[in-house]
């Protein structure tokens, strides 16, 4: 008989026995659901359609030698046949402006939109910092390769490498051809063009023309469209707001871009317009944060349109938050303003080391100027001993609401860091530093009300770029034929994060010297394609698809203004698809944002009539898509399970809190195809393979 200690024993026995059996059934139910899960995977993954480089028409050969191929053995299109055939260019940024005065110069008749009353009054004109090439004036080891590499890098190897190589090599012939415009980029005393640096290098390739370099190359581009205008080869539409694109099928039934319809800004007057082929520069979509860097008229809509014929959407997760905005001050502002990326040339970012020292920022009692070296954390220079100052953006602004969030931010919000300029300011003199960034002083002493000479400047990250856009391919067709996208409204080679003066670059590459060749090999072929009456019935149901799209939110005359309505999807995508971004948050966002289009189709108010000019029918026409942008780009940014770049997914960092790759599962350009009103988009994949270069992770400390 056994005694009660050994039936204890027993007991227990029998505890520890079921204990490790359930452990063990669960091991086994684990490691097949972990089966079946990488089934399921593979037959999702061999359902999702895949783009080859071929399909991309990437050019055989090595990386060098690519486009050289690529001009050798294009089609190119006749001066007599040139003559013959139209183009229309939406919009006369950088992108747009170059692209127009190009094509017209070759002997193209070019139709040339935009929504501003001058197309020098494009977004392009607020750039500030300058433009990089590879031209190394300051021989301090810059080349083409190093260009290309830095860019790849600095978009965490989620770019195509033959279009950034590609545009690294073409990046002196636009210094060559803005100089030879006249722009004043600002030179050296024995009258070479000076560098400096920005984010991502440790070599100076940026040309620049004091904060105002964007402004400057503006107006070199307009000076080369005012002469085509004055030519007769470029007809000019200013005020006038492209609506939709109109598609027509050739004989064999492919749908072709044949023309647009655009909306008459001052008289409300929709019309029609032919042509061979669409180009689109519409710049970025930044605007759907509501408050952002960029232009009050920026916005998405053109590239809505594109999306909904069948263009694909690409990597629209990939925005760029700048670490050097000035901070928001009151709920009722409608636009941040940038300081320039140029003055972290000179400029050092701090917060106080001590918390009682933040507080006391953070109360107004103190300014930064009272707290003394020693108590002052250069948290770039301490964390990232390389690159210092110039992290990246991504990098930089992740550093900034690190030390913000841990309570060390520096103005009443506590959302703030200083830029600090009194080391440059002793070393150099006042009068330098303000030869340099001048402008920038002032504007920033304008709208703070405080002496950045004086006081160090406070700064905060802020939506500023986005480097999704439209997919193209090496010719910078969309999916579309005969639909062309260019700056930064395609999704560009600049991966998940642009450098700094890079966008200039890649939208003066696309328009004097990619698109001007790659767009003849489209064009050969239409050269029998007589000019087309935009009384076809394509035209027609293109425009009646807008005019019911006006009435019905003229109609709707509900309660909210449209910037109300705005204002509340731009927090939501600042709180869930702003900086930090996790599953849990992108999914309650979608949800969100969900109900902000019930709302907006249900009480969006709108006042006036249609018929004439109507900035908030303007406005909310623009809105309806930024929704729809920001619904995609939480779509996008919840199925791409990594950090990179300026994608920073929570779940996914290093132990020291930097972005983590997965390599592995995610080195494809996320492609979204539309499928109608509300369904959900369609993921294709365009593989990176990268076959020249070493991906890395990410390095800016040694
Ligand atoms: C404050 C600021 C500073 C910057 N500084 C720099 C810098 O120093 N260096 C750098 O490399 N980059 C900089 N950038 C980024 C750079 O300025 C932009 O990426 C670039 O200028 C975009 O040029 P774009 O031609 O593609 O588009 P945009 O300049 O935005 O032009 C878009 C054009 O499309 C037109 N348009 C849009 N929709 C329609 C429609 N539906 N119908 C008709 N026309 C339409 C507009 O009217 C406009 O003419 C800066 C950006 C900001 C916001």
């Amino acid at each position: 008989m056994a005694t009660k200690k050994t039936e204890e024993i027993i007991e227990a026995a029998k505890k520890t026995a079921k204990k490790v059996a359930v452990k063990a059934a669960q091991v086994a139910l684990d490691a097949a659901e972990a089966v079946v899960n990488a089934a399921a995977e593979k037959i999702q993954e061999a359902n999702i359609p895949v783009i080859t480089p071929k399909d991309a028409k990437i050019p055989e050969g090595p990386l060098e030698l690519k486009w050289t191929n690529y001009k050798n053995h294009q089609k190119l299109v006749n001066p007599a046949n040139k003559r013959r055939l139209d183009v229309i260019v939406v919009g006369t940024g950088l992108a747009g402006a170059s692209a127009a005065a190009s094509l017209a110069e070759m002997g193209f008749n070019v139709l040339n939109f935009c929504i501003q009353d001058s197309p020098r009054r494009a977004h392009s004109i607020a750039a500030q910092g300058g433009i990089n090439a590879a031209k190394n004036y300051q021989n301090d080891g810059d080349s083409v390769y190093r260009l290309y590499y830095d860019t790849i890098k600095g978009g965490d190897y989620r770019a195509r490498e033959a279009n950034v190589y590609r545009l690294a090599e073409v990046s002196n012939n636009i210094i060559d051809q803005c100089v030879a415009q006249g722009v004043p980029f600002a030179r050296e005393y024995g009258g070479l063009l000076d560098n400096r640096s920005f984010g991502g290098a440790q070599v100076s390739r940026t040309f620049y023309a004091k904060g105002q370099t964007g402004q400057q190359l503006l107006l070199g581009a307009y000076s080369a469209l005012s002469r085509q205008i004055g030519k007769g080869k470029v007809k000019m539409y200013t005020r006038y707001e492209m609506l939709d694109i109109v598609l027509v099928a050739d004989e064999n039934g492919e749908k072709r871009a044949r023309g647009i319809i655009a909306r008459n800004l001052v008289t409300g007057r929709i019309e029609r317009f032919f042509a061979h082929a669409v180009v689109v520069g519409s710049g970025g979509y930044g605007n759907t944060f509501f408050l952002s860097t960029n232009a009050m008229a920026s916005n998405g809509s053109a590239a809505m349109q594109m999306y909904r014929h069948g263009a694909l959407f690409a990597n629209p997760c990939y925005a760029q938050i700048h670490p050097t905005c000035i901070p928001k001050h009151g709920d009722f502002q409608s636009k941040l303003t940038l300081m320039s990326e140029s003055l972290r040339n000179d400029g050092r970012i701090w917060v106080p080391k001590k918390l009682e020292d933040a507080k006391r920022l953070q109360a107004g009692e103190i300014k930064g100027r009272d707290i003394p070296e020693e108590d002052r954390d250069y948290y770039l220079e301490r964390r990232y001993p390389a690159f210092g100052n110039l992290v990246p953006r991504d990098v930089a602004s992740r550093a900034a609401k690190e030390r913000c969030d841990k309570g060390y931010g520096v103005n009443n919000t506590g959302l703030a860091v200083f830029l600090d300029f009194s080391d440059a300011i002793q070393r150099l003199g006042k009068d330098v530093v303000a030869q340099k960034y001048g402008n920038l002083f002032q504007m920033y002493e304008k709208i703070v009300d405080e002496d950045p000479y004086e006081n160090p400047m406070m700064i905060f990250p802020a939506i500023h770029y986005t480097m999704g856009g439209i997919w193209v391919d090496y010719e910078l067709q969309t999916s579309v034929k005969g639909l062309f996208c260019i700056g930064e409204a395609n999704f560009s080679d600049h991966g998940a994060n642009r450098l700094g003066a890079s966008a200039l670059m890649q939208g003066l590459a696309d328009g004097y010297f990619v698109l001007p060749y790659t767009i003849q090999n489209y064009l050969s072929d239409q050269i029998g394609v007589p000019r087309m009456s935009t009384d076809l019935p394509e035209f027609a149901a293109a425009e009646k698809a807008v005019q019911d799209k006006i009435d019905r939110l003229m109609a709707i005359q509900g309660k909210r203004s449209v910037d109300s309505i705005h204002k509340e999807l731009g927090l939501i995508m600042w709180d869930f698809v702003g900086m930090g971004r996790t599953a849990e948050g992108l999914k309650e966002g979608i949800k969100k944002i969900d109900a902000i289009k019930k709302e907006f189709w249900t009480n969006v108010y709108i006042p006036g009539t249609a018929d004439h000019l109507n900035n908030e029918l303007e406005k909310a026409l623009r809105l309806a898509d930024f929704i729809e942008i920001g619904r995609l780009m939480a779509v996008d940014a919840l199925h791409r399970e990594e950090s990179c770049g300026g994608h920073f997914r929570e779940e996914y960092q290093t132990p020291e809190g930097e972005a983590l790759r997965q390599d592995d599962k995610f080195s494809y350009v996320g492609c979204w195809k539309y499928m109608g009103e509300d369904q959900e988009p369609q993921l294709i994949k365009e593989p990176l393979d990268y076959e020249f270069t070493e991906r890395k992770t990410r390095n800016y400390k040694n």
